[in-house]
């Protein structure tokens, strides 16, 4: 999608950031794929074979270069956990493929980056409780689904109550927002129950999806939310973390807003947020 090739480009034609401030991932491999996904899924993906129903689930014809370009992204969010560990946070410019289940896709969403990147995590033993803070106006169903019975991973999801998946899944926290829910009422919830959360899981990890999906100028999001009031939600999120010293790594979400201009600019305000509470 080319808003994910234009958030790095205004970071650095606005100086925000420089071409040292970037890593490039490496490439996911199939065993660590295996720890998310199931043999069966990872075998119709990388022949091609998922059925027209299947592809239909995930909204476009399946590509060996998308599938490609979806294992960079998700140990993109690895490695974004690895370098938070060291400095508090670091963003990755895609990702947040959270409709994606253990064994199908859905919404856009072949691998789930999130939860690559937590079973990683505990895999390797880097974490061993982590957070999910799904802001993304659409509920994170894979994610909550893959984790359902993994006590060490806590799934949080605030989203539209009406929005899609018809059929939501059962985070750990599941926060429903009413159709054209404003700033004020977003932001309530959110206070109301982070700080919570983070002070009783105590989290060595969080995954925050910061989809732009939740702006009243969105096409899909059926929210009411102002650039500023996306602002203040990653403010917020970033400010919860680095006070109690908890490593955020950011994927971006969704963001369908009929400007580009507003996705680009929503999404580099979370770049921006970032850089002025962390440096
Ligand atoms: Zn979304």
């Amino acid at each position: 999608m080319i808003k994910y090739e234009l958030i790095p480009e205004q970071l650095l034609y606005e100086g925000s950031l420089t071409e040292d401030n970037f890593f490039h991932p490496a490439r996911l491999s199939d065993e660590e794929i295996l720890l998310t996904h199931s043999a069966e899924y990872l075998q119709k993906l990388m022949s091609l074979s998922l059925s027209r129903k299947e592809e239909r689930n995930i909204g476009f014809p399946v590509r060996a270069d998308l599938i490609e370009r979806g294992r960079y992204i998700s140990m993109g969010t690895y490695q974004c956990m690895k370098f938070a560990m060291e400095h508090g946070v670091a963003l990755n410019v895609a990702g947040g493929t959270h409709h994606s289940f253990r064994s199908h896709g859905e919404g856009f969403c072949i691998l789930n980056d999130f939860a690559i990147a937590a079973n990683l995590l505990l895999q390797r033993k880097e974490a061993s409780k982590i957070l999910m803070v799904d802001l993304d106006v659409h509920q994170g169903n894979g994610t909550a689904k893959i984790f359902e019975h993994e006590s060490r991973v806590f799934t949080m999801s605030m989203h539209g109550a009406r929005n899609y998946p018809t059929r939501k899944e059962q985070s750990d926290l599941d926060l429903p927002l009413p159709d054209g829910c404003e700033d004020d009422l977003f932001l309530d919830t959110l206070k109301q129950h982070l700080p919570q959360v983070l002070d009783s899981i105590n989290p060595d990890a969080v995954f925050y999806l910061a989809g732009v999906d939740v702006l009243a100028t969105d096409k899909l999001g059926r929210l009411g939310l102002t650039k500023t009031g996306c602002q203040q939600r990653d403010q917020y999120v970033f400010v919860q973390c680095r006070d109690r010293n908890i490593p955020v790594a950011v994927s971006m979400g969704g963001g369908y807003s009929h400007d580009i201009k507003d996705i680009v600019d929503a999404h580099a305000n979370t770049f921006r947020v970032a850089l002025d509470l962390y440096t």
